[in-house]
């Protein structure tokens, strides 16, 4: 039978998920699952075997203490600068905006999407709530976003695309060149959509 060889699907790019803290596993699972070949980042050495990273959700202010503890920040800057494809969800998108809002006393983020957000937005009266999104690039039907303390995207600038909004206007996912970024976990609903897009820019790369 003429076809494509066992294993090597489009999905077979090396991606790395930042593993420092937060439900990194649960991102490993889902990008395995369409393919490709995902592994936990802990270290410099690991970041520079990758082809693309996702940042998972976790708490963003130990996020970030552990990634200059651990002389990450600085490749993960250079890496963001190099054009990498990186997705951010919650946590990880406050890591990948320039600019955050109600951080703890001396948090920084890794910078590179022209955002300011706002972290922990909805409060304590809604903590975590669900809803469902109409989004352009990912086709029908509306992907079901779960939202756990999630950060709200305030201001975007000139080069960032909105890319899903709440129904009452406020972003909360965004892309800019080759970082994407959602406020909610696509990898707790067995939606792989958002998955597939990241890794069809890596393989676009
Ligand atoms: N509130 C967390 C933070 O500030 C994000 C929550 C999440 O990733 N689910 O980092």
């Amino acid at each position: 039978m003429v076809g494509k060889p066992l294993g090597l699907s489009k999905n077979a790019a090396i991606v790395g998920v930042l593993a420092l803290q937060g439900d990194f596993r649960e991102h490993i699972a889902v990008l395995r699952s369409l393919g490709a070949d995902a592994l936990p980042i802990r270290r410099p050495e690991e970041l520079a075997e990758v082809a693309g990273l996702v940042i998972p959700g976790g708490e963003s202010s130990v996020m970030d203490k552990m990634s200059r503890a651990f002389g990450l920040a600085a490749p993960l800057k250079a890496a963001i600068a190099s054009g990498m494809p990186v997705y951010g969800t919650c946590a990880g998108l406050i890591m990948i905006a320039d600019r955050v809002l109600d951080a703890i006393a001396g948090q920084q983020s890794l910078g590179g999407l022209d955002i300011s957000v706002r972290r922990n937005a909805f409060g304590s009266q809604l903590d975590s709530f669900e809803t469902d999104l109409d989004i352009l690039e990912l086709g029908a039907p509306p992907m079901h976003a779960v939202f756990i303390r999630a950060p709200i995207v305030e201001e975007v600038g000139p080069g960032v695309r909105a890319i899903a909004t709440l129904s009452d206007g406020r972003v909360v996912a965004v892309e800019q060149g080759n970082l994407i970024g959602t406020s909610f976990h696509p990898e707790m609903t067995g939606d792989t959509r958002f998955h597939q897009y990241f890794l069809d820019r890596v393989s676009a790369r």
